[in-house]
């Protein structure tokens, strides 16, 4: 968006004033666009949303005014500057452009001096809005992401989860939940410290992302456990998480330095919804995925069980 801050479109019927214009923002920096018609600012905002746009009130067909109004209409986080300009100055008018979207009024004639100080207004208000929608974005990835893996956090997985089940209801496709734990981790940190073991979980992180497809849903549950959902028509869904499971003991973490050995077991759950034609219970997939892994554990590590029970009946 930084890119687009010195585009100005600029609308007026009026030849001269539109090459005044034209001649001045280029004069001050910008890069203007002038078109003759509201409809031709609409295309001109569609190709490519400037920082600002400044608007003739008063032109055939589609005014100034009803420009500002699509202009808003389309977009909610995303506000160029809207100076609208009239050869009215009554405080009607200038309420209604404000009423309607348009973030300034000017009256013709306009004087140079006064447009460039409204414009710099207009750049400093969308620099503003700028940083805010950066900051924002980066509000949302953060609440949606694990930050040492960058992997989605266990609340982003399990709402993608939920999409996902509601999805595959109608697809008639499985959906296949997997918790993944890393055996004996501790004894990792313990010896090597945290930042290895901080290391080791970052590479499983990208062993997992490079191990299984660009859709599936792959997170961060929490400590060294990680989720792996697929929606799948195959039967073979087990051999695709075991395949992962033997790559991991077959090939060594941190192989630059330490070449450490490190063992997955991973437990399964399957959402049939051929089977239960009622909603998905995502609660109940993960408990018994969980139990799965708890056997996993239990009966010797680095190993993928499925849960005995298909999900999908409370
Ligand atoms: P098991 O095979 O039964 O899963 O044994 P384990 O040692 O992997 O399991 P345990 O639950 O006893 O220990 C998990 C360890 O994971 C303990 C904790 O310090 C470590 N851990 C959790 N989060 C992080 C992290 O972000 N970084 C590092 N380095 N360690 C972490
Ligand atoms: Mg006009
Ligand atoms: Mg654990
Ligand atoms: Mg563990």
């Amino acid at each position: 968006m930084g890119l687009l801050r010195r585009r100005v479109i600029v609308a007026d019927d009026d030849q001269v004033i539109r090459h005044i214009f034209k001649h001045l923002l280029t004069s001050w920096g910008y890069e203007p666009v002038a078109v003759s018609t509201g409809s031709e600012a609409l295309v001109a905002f569609r190709e490519s949303p400037p920082a600002l746009m400044i608007l003739d009130w008063e032109m055939p067909g589609m005014s100034g005014v009803e420009v500002c109004k699509k202009v808003r209409a389309e977009l909610n986080d995303y506000h160029p500057y809207i100076v609208l300009v009239s050869s009215h100055s009554e405080m009607n008018y200038v309420a209604t452009a404000l009423h309607l979207g348009a973030d300034d009024f000017i009256s013709k004639p306009v004087n140079p001096g006064v447009l460039k100080a409204r414009i710099a207004v207009g750049i400093r208000a969308f620099d503003l809005q700028d940083k805010l929608l950066i900051a924002q974005r980066q509000l949302e990835y953060q609440a949606a992401h694990d930050p040492l893996t960058r992997l989605e956090n266990r609340r982003s997985a399990v709402q993608r989860l939920k999409t996902e089940a509601l999805r595959v209801q109608n697809s008639g496709e499985r959906l296949i939940l997997g918790i993944c734990d890393i055996d004996h981790f501790k004894p990792i940190n313990d010896v090597y410290g945290h930042p290895v073991g901080d290391r080791i979980l970052i590479e499983f992180a990208h062993r997992l992302e490079s191990c299984f497809r660009p859709y599936d849903i792959i997170g961060r549950w929490g400590g060294e456990e990680f989720i792996v959902a697929m929606s799948t028509n195959e039967k073979d869904y087990w051999q695709v998480y075991d395949r992962f499971r033997k790559s991991v003991a077959s090939t060594p973490f941190l192989q630059s330095d330490l070449g450490l050995e490190v063992n997955v077991s991973i437990g399964l759950s399957v959402y049939e919804p051929k089977l239960f034609g009622e909603a998905p219970n995502i609660n109940q997939l993960i408990v018994r995925a969980d139990k799965a892994l708890y056997d996993a554990k239990n009966s010797g590590r680095n190993k993928v069980l499925e849960s005995t029970s298909v999900s999908g009946v409370s």
